[in-house]
This record gives C-alpha cells, sequence and structure tokens, in this order.
C-alpha cells in the first residue's frame, strides 16, 4: 500500500500505534510555549523597514539568505533582533519557515541545552527533512542534541557513539578540576529539567554531560590529564542510559512530497503477536516511518486481519493495556 491510496490514513489510524513514552522520558516537547509568538517566528512585522544592514546591503539578497542559513542557530536568532530588515531577510528564506513551523521544538531544544551556537541553521534543516537515523540508517524520530545528529531509540539507549558522562564525574576520573575541564573542552550539553527515567526512583540530574570518547580524544594532545587518568577514563563504567534520555528530543521528519510531519509508528498486528509469543506487554522494538508502515502492511497477516475485523476501520481496534498507556511502560513494569 502506498501514501496516495484511499485507505493509507485510515490503515495507519488503525493498525499503527504510537509509543509516546519515549518522547516523555527524553527531553518533554512542550509547543504551547512558544504558541504565543508562533506567527512572529514565522512572518516579518507588518511595518517596511526603514533602515538597513549597512556594508551588507551591497550582496544580492540571494548571497545574503545563503550566508544567513550558515549562520550557527543563536547567531541567526540574535541577528533576527538586529531590524525589520534583518527580520525580513531571514523570515523569507523557505529552509528557515519549515524550521520554524515543523522543527521549532528540536530547535528550542538546542537552545535550551546551550548546544545551538555549534549548529548552523542549514544543519538543522537537513536534520529536519531526513527521517533516516544517522547510525543505523533505520527510521529515525529524535534529535541527539550534543552532535546535531537524527538517531532512532534504539540507538540512543546503546550505541557506543553516544556515550556520556557528567563534566565532573569526567573531572574526577581525570584528576582535573571541573573549571580547567570547561577552559580545555566547551562541547558540552547544560541539562533541563525533565523525567529521563521509567521508575519513580531518579537520579540526580547532573548539570553538563559530555560525549566521553570525543571528549577524551579532544583533551589527549592537550596534556591537561594527570598522569594514567586516561586509562582510569577508559575504565568502562555503567552506561547510564537516563544521561541519553537528557541529551535527546523527539524530532518528527518533514516529508516534502507530502508535506506532512512522520514522527514513527510501530505495528498494532505485531505487538498482538509479541504479547501471544512472549506473554508479555507485547513490545517489538520496531518504529517506521508512515511510508515503511504501509509497505509493512501489505505483508503482516495480523495488520490484515486486525484491518479485516474493524470492517476496513468502520469500528474501533480493542486496545492492550500497553497501547492504553500510551505505549508506556510506567506500571507494566
Ligand atoms: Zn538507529
Ligand atoms: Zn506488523
Amino acid at each position: 500500500m502506498k501514501l496516495e491510496d484511499e485507505h493509507a490514513d485510515a490503515v495507519v489510524r488503525i493498525c499503527s500505534y504510537r509509543r509516546r513514552s519515549f518522547d516523555q522520558i527524553t527531553i518533554i516537547r512542550r509547543p504551547y510555549v512558544t504558541e504565543a509568538v508562533q506567527d512572529s517566528l514565522e512572518a516579518a512585522f507588518h511595518t517596511p523597514p526603514t533602515s538597513g544592514l549597512s556594508i551588507f546591503d551591497y550582496l544580492p539578497k540571494e548571497i545574503m539568505t545563503m550566508v544567513l542559513l550558515n549562520l550557527d542557530v543563536l547567531t541567526f536568532f540574535r541577528f533576527r533582533q538586529v531590524n525589520r530588515y534583518a527580520r525580513m531577510l531571514s523570515t523569507t528564506a523557505p529552509e528557515y519557515k519549515l524550521i520554524a513551523t515543523y522543527g521549532l521544538e528540536g530547535m528550542r531544544a538546542l537552545l535550551r541545552s546551550d548546544c545551538a551556537r555549534r549548529f548552523t541553521m542549514m544543519h538543522v534543516y537537513h536534520l529536519l527533512v531526513t527521517d533516516r537515523c544517522a547510525l543505523c540508517g533505520h527510521f529515525g524520530g529524535f534529535l541527539f542534541l550534543l552532535t546535531a545528529t537524527r538517531c532512532c531509540f534504539k540507538c540512543l539507549e546503546n550505541s557506543p557513539k553516544l556515550c556520556l558522562i557528567s563534566t565532573t564525574n569526567f573531572a574526577r576520573r581525570a584528576g582535573i578540576s571541573t573549571s580547567q575541564l570547561s577552559k580545555s573542552y566547551r562541547s558540552t550539553l547544560r541539562t533541563v529539567s525533565g523525567i529521563y527515567s521509567v521508575f519513580k526512583e531518579r537520579d540526580r540530574r547532573p548539570k553538563k554531560l559530555m560525549l566521553k570518547a570525543e571528549a577524551i580524544a579532544a583533551l589527549a594532545p592537550q596534556t591537561v590529564f594527570k598522569e594514567n587518568s586516561i586509562a582510569n577514563l577508559l575504565i568502562p563504567a555503567t552506561d547510564n542510559k537516563e544521561q541519553r534520555y537528557m541529551a535527546c528530543i523527539a524530532f518528527p521528519a518533514y516529508n516534502r512530497r507530502t508535506g506532512r510531519t512522520d514522527a514513527g509508528v510501530s505495528c498494532r498486528g505485531c505487538h498482538f503477536r509479541a504479547m501471544r509469543r512472549n506473554r508479555s506487554y507485547g513490545y517489538d522494538g520496531e518504529v517506521f516511518s508512515t511510508t515503511e508502515f504501509l509497505s509493512h502492511f501489505s505483508t503482516c497477516l495480523e495488520a490484515r486481519t486486525i484491518w479485516a475485523a474493524t470492517n476496513q476501520g468502520m469500528m474501533g481496534v480493542h486496545d492492550s493495556a500497553f497501547i492504553l498507556r500510551s505505549s508506556s511502560l510506567f506500571g507494566l513494569e
């Protein structure tokens, strides 16, 4: 089945579900926070500009737009505040308009976590319009903020490339002070409040996180480490999944062909099959893009059975406790 098919939307609604607990344990999206300023982010002022941008006015508008899109996110927003003409120029770029409409929560997370200075607007645009996980190539519905990488939940939890350490823990194991560390290495992430756990008991949230391997590689040539401290840092510590959640936010991909965003779905049929086979809550871990799901639907006997049992979407589905709880493991484990 394809996206253009008459029943495509109904098939997705009836035969798939979305695991929202992933969104709850990463940085929580709060679109209502920016609702009041959404219009001003998407449009320039109604009053025409009365002043220009001095020497930059000599550049053709196309070149100026290219320059602006290659500014880092923080500088781009500061530039928008210079005057009405700057606001007008920055707003007209189609790439910016798409980010302001569909990728605002990801951009806001970059700004809140103090990572916005390291990535350009064009980079954020490319992240928005691709739906592939940069680490495994499957559908990736998340944005890992420290490296501004699109990733899937499996890679977020398990990839050695995304292994984090708090700056205080790193400094202690390296035998240096945190102020010395912050002077020598700046690619850190400021954590923001959130849940970050499926359990009631939570660890204390560290103030700053960094990529462990990247920090060791950057600092080793600077001879800031005390003797044997690199060996000390290389001893594998328990991988803290909660810290990985603190560096990530759900980031639906924008499909330029359909003009819709895609947050990824899982198959209801596969869920019921996994529940029967394993006698568990039945999560099979597979997340598809909408297009991938429709093609999976054609080959998934259980999903097609659900479709037939609901009289092609005319009746509701009897859901499991797992799906009714927004696909959360809270209270099930
Ligand atoms: Zn992945
Ligand atoms: Zn299936």
